[in-house]
C-alpha cells in the first residue's frame, strides 16, 4: 500500500532551516510597476540553508492539517516554519529564485479556505460537487519525470510543482481511491490514514495520551 502511494506522486519539498517571518509590504512600493496596490502582509524566508523532506513521510495527512488551520498569522507561520511556503515554486534549485522567497498571507488563507471547503464536502459525502469544483478551480500544477535508473526500472512519475499542488492531489486521492480516508489523531493536529482501532498518529501520541489520562484519573 505504501509503495503504491509513493509511486503515484514523487514529491519533495524544502523548508528554510532558519525559519520564516511576517513582514509588511507598504502600499504601492517595492516594485517598478506603474499601478499602485494597497499594503499587505507576507511571510518571508530568512535565507538559511534549505532542508529537503518528503511530505508524504513527514506528515501523511498534511493537506487535512493545512485545511484545519485557523486563518491567523501565528497559525500559518507555525505551519510554514515546519513545512515551508506551500505556494512557491522551484524550491531549492541551484539558481536563486525570487518566487521561493515569500508568499502573501492572504494567498495562504485562500488556500486554507479552498481546501477546507472541499474537505467539508467530502465529509458530507457530496462528492459530485467536489469533483466539479476541483476541476473548475483547483488546477494543481504537475510535471512528469522519469524515475528509477541505476538498478531500478525507469518508470513515469507525476511530480507536483508546489506543496499546494501536492495537497490538492492528496485531496483528489481521497475521492478517487478506495480505502483512502484520513482521521484526526486524538492527541495532536496530525491526520493519518484510517485503520481499524487506530486512534493516534504515532506511538509517541498514544503514550502521551495514556499518560495524560493517567494523570487525570489521579486528580
Ligand atoms: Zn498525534
Amino acid at each position: 500500500m505504501k509503495a503504491e502511494r509513493k509511486n503515484l506522486f514523487e514529491f519533495q519539498w524544502a523548508v528554510d532551516q532558519d525559519g520564516y517571518e511576517i513582514e509588511k509590504v507598504p502600499p504601492g512600493s517595492g516594485s517598478t510597476l506603474v499601478y499602485s496596490y494597497p499594503g499587505y502582509r507576507q511571510i518571508r524566508r530568512r535565507g538559511g540553508p534549505w532542508k529537503h523532506y518528503r511530505p508524504v513521510e513527514e506528515d501523511p495527512g498534511i493537506a487535512r492539517r493545512f485545511a484545519c488551520l485557523p486563518e491567523t498569522p501565528d497559525a500559518v507561520l507555525q505551519f510554514v516554519n515546519r513545512y515551508g511556503l506551500p505556494g512557491t515554486s522551484a524550491l531549492g534549485t541551484s539558481a536563486p529564485d525570487p518566487w521561493s522567497e515569500f508568499e502573501p498571507l492572504e494567498d495562504l488563507y485562500r488556500g486554507i479556505r479552498n481546501l477546507r471547503f472541499l474537505f467539508d464536502l467530502i465529509d458530507a459525502d457530496k462528492r459530485q460537487q467536489v469533483l466539479e469544483l476541483f476541476n473548475q478551480h483547483l488546477k494543481p500544477r504537475m510535471t512528469i519525470r522519469i524515475g528509477g535508473g541505476g538498478t531500478k526500472k525507469p518508470h513515469l512519475e507525476v511530480a507536483p510543482l508546489s506543496l499546494n499542488s501536492f495537497m490538492a492531489l492528496q485531496l483528489a486521492e481521497e475521492i478517487t481511491r478506495k480505502n483512502v480516508r484520513y482521521v484526526l489523531c486524538e492527541n495532536c493536529p496530525s491526520w493519518f490514514l484510517h485503520r481499524r482501532h487506530k486512534r493516534f498518529c504515532s506511538n509517541t501520541c498514544r503514550v502521551a495520551a495514556h499518560r495524560k489520562k493517567g494523570l487525570e484519573n489521579k486528580q
